[in-house]
């Protein structure tokens, strides 16, 4: 398989003209040469951080403080999956999942509720996908049997240390989110040794300093944390700090675009669009865990988005401000999940 187009190529997300040869699943060859073609081949978008759990109860619980909208066990959301058939959720999870797949997300990371049980249905609801789940499931250590690893509610919420045991135990990742709030759960969560931190809103210049020593990755979701009332992370610092990449959180609460989540970090705290492009890509993938994904070069996955040069890309000239400040789902002509 061959896609030319204007290609958006290496970590550096340099733009050249060209053509990516494809073979068994995998980049054979990145040709520079001039090309008919002025789509414009980005990676596959990585999401860092979601509850497709929640699908079904999409714009519900808006308005409610934090504790009250998801925290466990007693919120509005575990209500809603209390109240809501397996087959259900299941149904509502893989639609989800297919909605990334069509505005080109390769590759999710799910913070999964109701344990053991919720776990395997989020593995059932992806499982015809080629988008890549990766599952952090949540419950009674034996979740590690079905999950990729375990997402930690929160250090306020319980005592996770027999669970944080079990996964280094079984080398699989220990997630937690932290800093959503306010700062009171920032120790508490780092006791743990994460491999990685949601969040981290309220990050304090201790809380910097030692996400810069431990080299822990951070998943940032301004929207969420928007809609939820709690502030916005200090992504300028967390991106000077260590590795940041871009979640969509709670799909009750937020769209699982990440079109629209590059625009709004682009365009609210004015980084570098490079950096913003490989928080939703390349620096999602290294957080996952997820080997030779989100960059387009010789040897890595064919995991590509083919967006039209025809539409919001026309007439823009820095290709990489173009995609991560306009490009939307209705610029995704192709999604290539090999
Ligand atoms: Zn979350």
């Amino acid at each position: 398989m061959e896609i030319s187009g204007r290609l958006v190529v290496g970590r550096e997300m340099e733009v050249v003209e060209g053509t990516v040869e494809v073979e068994d699943g995998r980049i054979q060859e990145v040709r520079r040469e001039s090309v008919d073609s002025d789509d414009v081949v980005v990676p596959a978008l990585v999401n860092a951080h979601t509850h497709v759990g929640d699908t079904v109860a999409k714009e519900t619980g808006r308005g409610l403080p934090l504790d009250e909208v998801v925290a466990p066990p007693d919120s509005h959301k575990h209500r809603m999956l209390r109240s809501t058939s397996r087959e259900e959720k299941r149904r509502a999870m893989k639609h989800t999942v297919d909605l990334m797949e069509g505005v080109g997300i390769g590759a999710f990371g799910d913070f999964r509720e109701e344990g053991v049980e919720g776990a395997k249905d989020l593995r059932a609801a992806a499982e015809d996908s080629p988008v890549d789940d990766v599952v952090f499931g949540s419950g009674p250590p034996e979740v590690l049997d079905v999950a990729d690893g375990y997402g930690a509610s929160g250090a306020r919420d319980d005592d996770f240390h027999r669970e944080r045991a079990a996964a280094r135990e079984c080398g699989k990742p220990f997630a937690i989110h932290a800093g959503e709030r306010d700062s009171d759960d920032v120790d508490g969560a780092f006791s743990y040794d994460p491999d990685l931190m949601v969040h981290m809103v309220h990050a304090r210049s201790q809380d910097l300093e030692r996400l810069r020593e431990t080299e822990t990755p951070v998943v940032a979701c301004p929207r969420c944390n928007l809609v939820i009332g709690v502030g916005k992370p200090p992504v300028k610092e967390l991106v000077d700090a260590t590795t940041v990449a871009l979640g969509t959180d709670n799909v009750m609460l937020n769209a699982p675009s990440l079109w629209r989540e590059m625009e709004f970090v682009s365009k609210h705290w004015n980084l570098d669009d490079s950096e913003v492009l490989r928080m939703a890509t390349v620096n999602g993938a290294e957080t996952l865990g997820l080997e030779d994904t989100g960059v387009i070069e010789e040897g890595a996955r064919a995991r590509l988005v083919v967006l039209s040069g025809d539409r919001s890309l026309k007439y823009v000239d820095d290709v990489v401000a173009g995609v991560v400040r306009r490009a939307g789902a209705g610029d995704v002509k192709d999604v290539v999940l090999l």
